[in-house]
């Protein structure tokens, strides 16, 4: 697969049907819906990133939610994580609003772009090792779109963490043997393996499940904090 550009991209994520499993997943859960959400119709797609092709910050999250982005069609929107975080991207200066409720609700990442090593709604929110792998070239194509901007990225959740760094090594970028450890506020800088690519910084930061939110694990100033950071080192104003 050769995508020329991000929109080429977005558009092929939301018509691919590679993983059976999710395709199944994500459409029953289109055709059964929550209560609350009965009068709605769902995206039931593979959910494709969001944010400008220029984007010098990436956040990368995990999978989209049955009910948030399997729902709406936009990444981390219409669940309490997406809350969680677009608050944060807003305090942070890096959205143009504080809140995403649905596609075409005027919402601007700005410099940032948001995307997920797996496109497609998982049961239990855990996706299979298949399926990450077979979803990496989605995330090896973004990454090499990007790779002209691109300066840093935050990584949410260790799982993520995992699913990046084999996709950062297969796009031009150089990564630390041995491979560098998840935590909440780590950073690594990688090299640039190939021409046309910066060096890049990643940031590790709690996911934004509500189990880390609720708990305190990942309180709004450390979400923050970290975006705060990526941003000035992106050289993001
Ligand atoms: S998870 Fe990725 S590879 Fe699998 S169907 Fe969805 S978009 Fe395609």
């Amino acid at each position: 697969m050769v995508c020329r550009s991000i929109d080429e991209l977005d558009g092929a994520v939301a018509d691919c049907r590679a993983c059976a499993r999710l395709v199944a997943w994500r459409e029953e859960a289109a055709r059964v819906k929550r209560a609350a959400y009965r009068d709605e119709t769902y995206w039931g797609r593979a959910v494709p990133g969001l944010g400008p092709a220029d984007a010098r910050l990436l956040v990368v999250g995990l999978a989209p939610a049955a009910h948030g982005g399997n729902r709406t069609g936009r990444m981390f929107t219409g669940d309490r994580s997406g809350d969680v975080l677009f608050a944060a991207m807003y305090r942070a200066g890096l959205a143009s609003q504080p809140d995403s409720t649905r596609r075409g609700d005027g919402l601007r990442l700005l410099g940032t772009r948001i995307t997920a090593p797996v496109h497609c709604a998982p049961p239990d929110n855990k996706p299979t090792p298949d399926e990450r792998d077979r979803c990496r070239h989605w995330l090896i194509i973004e990454l090499g779109l990007l790779a002209p901007s691109l300066r840093t990225i935050v990584v949410l959740g260790g799982w993520g963490w995992q699913a990046l760094l084999p996709a950062l090594a297969e796009s031009g970028w150089t990564v630390p043997r041995p491979r560098p450890k998840f935590g909440h506020g780590v950073r690594c800088s990688l090299a640039p393996a190939l021409p046309g690519r910066g060096e890049l910084t990643i940031f590790g930061c709690y996911h934004v499940s509500q189990q880390n939110t609720f708990t305190g694990r990942l309180t709004p100033a450390m979400l923050e904090d970290v975006l705060v950071e990526a941003k000035s080192t992106a050289g993001l104003r």
